[in-house]
């Protein structure tokens, strides 16, 4: 019984949260091998456990990817190890404080844009400089709709996300001779669980015009600007990234797809 991805090789980032596993679930159900790469310890761990009762292989590397020569080194490793990187889900992130900007704390600026942006940006680097030299890639950054529209509060954020879709454009433009496609997913919204509820909470206490003080009003606010009166649930991202990585989406690159309930 054969599947799309049989014999194509995932490495996904930020594979130990909610979306990269179960985006690394799918592509492994899918066929496709899969490199998992998080932070370590036994949330990466549980990860490739998770993820190797698909049948494929699946292996976690321990890698921080503010530190470009670490990524560098993973990077060849999984070459090393798995023989090759077909497609790359470049999805580690990190959501950063919650207050209006002329009170947002400088320091955590900082580290949402080394992380989501730096990150990003080491990471599409090292595994682009592999696919260059097979002439073929598909790449998904996880954008977010805070990179379309800036949400109030999340000064840090919402510029490292903006950043992620001019580097998936650039790098769309300056990979296409190689036959690379790059693009990027904006999920809006997504719940329930742990990021929904620090969404809502850190909301409530920045304390601003936009939304009420009370996190269960919070909840409603958000709810009711979705066109689809919900929020979205993890399990609906895994196939758009399934898309973008398949041949389905052979005529796009350099778009930026949102989940956005509307
Ligand atoms: P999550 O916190 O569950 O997962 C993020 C993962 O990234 C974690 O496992 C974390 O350990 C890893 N990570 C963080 N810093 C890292 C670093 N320096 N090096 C390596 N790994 C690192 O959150 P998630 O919701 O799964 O988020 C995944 C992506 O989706 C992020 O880029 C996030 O900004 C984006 N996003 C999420 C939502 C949402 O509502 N959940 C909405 C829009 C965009």
């Amino acid at each position: 019984d054969t599947k799309r991805f049989d014999g194509k090789v995932t490495l996904v980032t930020g594979a130990a949260g909610n979306i990269g596993l179960a985006t690394a679930e799918r592509l492994a159900a899918s066929g496709s091998a899969i490199a998992l790469l998080d932070l370590g310890g036994a949330k990466l761990d549980d990860a490739v456990a998770k993820v190797a009762r698909a049948g494929v292989t699946a292996r976690g590397y321990a890698c921080d990817v503010t530190d470009a020569a670490q990524v560098q080194e993973i990077v060849d490793r999984v070459v090393a190890d798995f023989g090759r990187i077909d497609f790359l889900f470049n999805n580690a992130g990190y959501q950063g404080a919650f207050a209006p900007v002329h009170a947002y704390p400088t320091e955590d600026f900082s580290r949402v844009m080394t992380i989501n942006v730096c990150g990003a940006f080491h990471v599409l680097q090292a595994v682009a400089r592999h696919m260059v030299g097979r002439n073929f890639g598909r790449i998904v950054n996880t954008a977010s709709m805070a990179g379309v529209g800036g949400p109030p509060n999340m000064a840090g954020y919402a510029a490292s996300k903006f950043a992620i879709v001019g580097l998936t454009q650039t790098a769309s433009k300056d990979l296409a001779p190689y036959n690379i496609r790059v693009n990027a997913i904006s999920p809006a919204f997504m719940g329930p669980g742990f990021m929904w509820d620090r969404q809502v909470e850190l909301q409530a206490k920045a304390g601003s015009q936009y939304f009420s003080s009370d996190p269960k009003v919070v909840a409603e606010q958000m709810i009711n600007s979705v066109p689809m009166r919900r929020y979205g649930d993890i399990t609906e991202i895994p196939g758009v990234v399934e898309f973008l990585l398949g041949d389905d989406s052979s005529y796009m690159t350099g778009v930026n797809l949102p989940i956005a309930g509307g």
